[in-house]
């Protein structure tokens, strides 16, 4: 038993080994999985090695592996969420741990079982504690109630080692005895919960991270072209279905060549960041902004009108761009305007395109009289 237990927590190792390998992100906390996975996979093999090994390996080497690899698991599990770990309590920690097992010594089973548990319990309830808020915010309850439960086996499973330990009358017995099979089962389906779960939180953390890029507009943070035509598609849908009209308000930036020109393309990057989020604080918050293209914007209106709805608010977005105080490097202040277009769905259109064009060509107006305006389309 404890040598297939230590070879199934090296398969984790090599796991974890082949992930940081692989993978860019998270390295730290893989690193410190590994060192785990490792420090258990060693816990149990020196189990395997009694009685013929070198007593205070089998002995107080196992147990002191052990500690170390829910310390190794615990602190990765802090860099994985953005704690800081605080590493001087965590070294004093290990240091008291490690002389008291050692002045123990490997002939005190009991004793030596029953403060071996106490420092794995004080480590699982310190990890834990500083660990759930995080945890919580960034993965929700399920995930956060999943984690604690093969915290709270192995926690369990310590508090009867401590207890029946401490039970026994004489704290100084040599033991040599083989490890219970409840003990085994508990280590080795928490370590597969563990495992499994921050492979899978990894893996989910990533996927967030490449849908946010692939969606969004990585100089303004703003919802990209490409999701804003399937928010329009889907607002098409609730239209055709339920006959909810929506608008569509196409906005561009008046002149930006202007700026890029005159004040460069760092400034004007800036510029474009000011506007997309003056859009955005001005925006009701039923409404949806995306930066369309390079210097153009649009805002989606779901369930309104283009007349009482649309006109006003792009005015608001308009009177907002335009109030923006922007300064060149030089101090100068960089005036900047931007003219839109606003249109609402039609009962005879046949595309979500329809309403989009119609916007663009208000935009053109707009630009057309002057720009630093709102037109809007009127269907007649
Ligand atoms: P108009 O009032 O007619 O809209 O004039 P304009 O100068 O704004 O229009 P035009 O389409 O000629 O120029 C748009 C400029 O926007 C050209 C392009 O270099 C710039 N641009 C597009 N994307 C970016 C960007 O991400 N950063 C910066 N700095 N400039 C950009
Ligand atoms: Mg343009
Ligand atoms: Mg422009």
């Amino acid at each position: 038993m404890p040598l297939l237990a230590s070879l199934q927590l090296a398969l984790y190792a090599l796991l974890w080994g082949l992930g940081w390998l692989t993978l860019k992100k998270e390295r730290p906390a893989i690193l410190h999985w590994m060192g785990y996975a490792l420090a258990s996979s060693a816990s149990a093999g020196l189990l395997a090695w009694r009685p013929d090994g070198p007593v205070w390996l089998t002995h107080t080497g196992s147990s002191a592996a052990t500690l170390l690899s829910l310390l190794l698991a615990g602190r990765g599990v802090l860099l994985f969420l953005g704690l800081r770990p605080n590493d001087r309590v965590l070294w004093a920690f290990a240091a008291t741990a490690a002389i008291s097992l050692v002045w123990i010594g490997p002939y005190s089973t009991p004793a030596r079982l029953a403060a071996a548990a106490l420092w794995n319990i004080a480590l699982l309830v310190a990890i834990s504690l500083l660990a759930r808020k995080a945890l919580f915010a960034e993965f929700g309850l399920g995930v956060t109630c999943i984690a604690s439960v093969p915290v709270a086996a192995l926690l369990v499973m310590n508090v009867l080692v401590m207890t029946q330990s401490l039970m026994l009358r004489t704290l100084d017995v040599v033991g040599v005895g083989s490890v219970p099979t409840g003990v085994w089962v508990v280590t080795l389906v928490s370590a597969a919960a563990f495992n499994f779960m921050f492979l899978f939180l990894v893996g989910f953390r990533m996927q967030k991270v490449l849908q946010r890029q692939a969606s969004n507009d990585a100089l303004t943070g703003l919802p990209n072209r490409h999701a804003m035509e399937q928010r329009l598609q889907l607002e098409w849908d609730r239209s055709q279905r339920y006959g909810k009209a929506f608008v569509a308000v196409c906005a561009d930036v008046d002149h930006f060549k202007r700026i890029n020109d005159q004040y460069g393309h760092a400034v004007g990057d800036q510029a474009l960041i000011a506007v997309a989020r003056a859009l955005q604080a001005s925006a009701r918050d039923t409404d949806q902004v995306s930066r369309f293209g390079g210097e153009e914007f649009l805002i989606l209106m779901p369930e309104a009108d283009a007349q009482a709805d649309g006109a006003p608010t792009a005015e608001r977005l308009r009177a907002a761009v335009a109030a923006l105080a922007l300064t060149a490097p030089d101090g100068q202040l960089i005036p900047i305007t931007a003219s839109f277009g606003v249109s609402g769905w039609l009962l005879s259109d046949v595309g979500h395109g329809n309403v989009l064009q119609r916007a663009d060509k208000a935009l053109y107006q707009a630009k057309a009289q002057g720009r630093n305006r709102v037109v809007l389309h009127r269907a007649n």
